[in-house]
């Protein structure tokens, strides 16, 4: 018997059992998440390209005639995933939403997307995103607008936007994102879906176009915390293309029903109750914690001193690291190149001038003051101590508690144009998401539904390093504790 309910709504822990029971199949999965497409993309704009119906199609036919082959299929079993527009994938443009690789095809595939097609997932097509990923609000983008999809007037956050839209729109299953300094949690928050940064250093970052390399890290954006830990489970692991990544024994992801019946300590920083946090947001959180408490965990006061520094610390490590990165594109090797320069300095200026847009401009010129010789002590380096301090601050601690709870950002989604005007007030909203990274802690974003019936509004939770699978369980409880009545 075949079921006929909305495919493209459901999660992938609902749809694997269906589909290993024969109820559905994976070309009726891709046709439901193709005709949404077809149905909301106008409106939303989550990705910047989508391939070709016929090839999803034959790619979906091609494991269910596995399957009923009877041969074993990879954990994301025909499931359709959406990357975001800064991982490479071979033969697929990969621009970044940015005028300077608008025309880029990679000639290889990154780590994580040769992991995906190895588990059986099928790649869908490419999100939209803030330009090389600075941003939070995916307004930076060169390729126009994503909108929110539960309101299309808000932003959806960024600057993996794309992704979290194309998942809360159901315009795929799963998605994958990179965060920076919040880049999928915060757009996971502003979207109402999950979205999970692991331990810098878990996921390989070959591939992966670099915005500031020592905190850049890929994962997943997905329905439920039970979709976001295949992923991760799928995508995570050493990788010797990337020097960064980890050889480590630490499961990603284990028992996720491992949260219930125990007691955590659920750490809440003092320094993270801001009298700038909107009311429904500091209200989410303390929801959240009321709940998880009345469940038998346990509320542990905690410090965190160095956070008033965090912004300053975030925005001139991550400019400084961009500077350096993004000094590759000079319109020799690829990328947009100016027509008929007079000169290489001609060529590298002018093709530099139209390839990047402001924001992006913005950061190298930060970027390339912080490191400039005379200021580099003053600044840059000052900085990587205050990271230093950042981290020690979670070391003390985590030696109280087993997770922090708080805030993804202190706003839900804002409108469209509201901080367009205003880069330091759009910096500022990354107060609570940029710590984890200086940290390289490993964060989750989990969903909160409002009883008012407004979108819902995110509820972060922070582990020690190579935590990721008591994270995922916690993540769990949080998620079950949030869908009961208000205690
Ligand atoms: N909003 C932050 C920035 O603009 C974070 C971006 C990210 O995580 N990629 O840098």
């Amino acid at each position: 018997m075949r079921l006929h309910l909305n495919l493209c709504q459901q999660t992938a822990a609902t749809l694997i059992p269906m589909l290993e029971a024969g109820q559905t199949s994976c070309v009726a999965v891709m046709e439901s998440v193709l005709d949404q497409i077809e149905a909301r993309e106008a409106e939303v704009h989550a990705f910047v390209s989508v391939r070709g119906r016929d090839e999803l199609l034959a790619e979906a036919k091609a494991v269910d005639e596995m399957r009923a082959a009877g041969e074993e299929v990879g954990p994301l079993a025909g499931l359709p995933v959406a990357i975001k527009d800064n991982i490479c994938t071979k033969g697929l443009k990969t621009s970044c939403s940015s005028k300077m690789l608008e025309n880029f095809v990679p000639p290889y595939d990154a780590t994580v997307i040769e992991k995906v097609v190895a588990a059986d997932g099928i790649i869908l097509g490419k999100t939209n995103m803030d330009e090389f990923a600075m941003g939070s609000s995916t307004e930076n983008s060169a390729l126009g607008n994503t909108k929110n999809p539960r309101d299309l007037e808000r932003v959806p956050g960024g600057s993996s936007g794309g992704s979290a839209a194309a998942v809360a729109a159901d315009m795929t299953i799963l998605a994958l994102g990179s965060d920076t300094g919040g880049s999928i949690r915060q757009p996971a928050s502003f979207c109402g879906v999950v979205g999970m940064k692991p331990t810098y250093g878990r996921v390989s970052r070959y591939g992966l176009v670099a915005y500031a390399s020592s905190l850049d890290q890929i994962g997943p954006i997905a329905k439920c915390v039970e979709d976001a830990a295949l992923l991760m489970g799928v995508i995570a692991g050493h990788d010797a293309k990337d020097s960064t990544c980890l050889d480590v024994n630490e499961p990603i992801v284990a028992d996720l029903d491992n949260g219930a019946g125990k007691s955590y300590r659920m750490g809440v920083p003092a320094e993270y109750t801001q009298d700038g946090t909107d009311p429904a947001v500091q209200a989410a959180v303390d929801q959240t914690i009321a709940k998880l408490e009345a469940l038998g965990h346990e509320v542990v006061p905690v410090e965190l001193p160095h956070t008033d520094y965090a912004i300053p610390t975030y925005y001139l490590i991550a400019s400084a690291e961009a500077s350096s990165n993004l000094s590759r594109y000079a319109g020799y090797a690829y990328g947009h190149r100016a027509e008929d320069p007079e000169s290489i300095d001609d060529m590298i200026a002018r093709s530099r001038g139209e390839g990047f847009g402001d924001e992006v401009k913005r950061r190298i010129m930060l970027g390339t003051y912080a490191l400039s010789s005379g200021y580099d002590e003053q600044y840059y380096e000052k900085a990587l101590r205050v990271r230093r301090l950042i981290q020690q601050d979670f070391d003390a601690a985590f030696a109280k508690c087993d997770f922090i709870v708080h805030a993804v950002a202190p706003h839900p989604a804002f409108k469209l144009g509201e901080k367009t005007d205003d880069p330091l007030a759009m910096y500022l909203e990354d107060i609570f998401s940029v710590t984890a990274n200086l940290a390289g802690l490993p964060a989750i974003s989990v969903p909160v539904p409002q009883e008012d019936g407004t979108p819902p509004i995110g509820v972060q939770c922070v582990a020690p390093a190579l935590r990721e699978a008591d994270l995922l369980a916690m993540a769990v409880a949080m998620q079950n504790a949030v869908a009961t009545p208000a205690v």
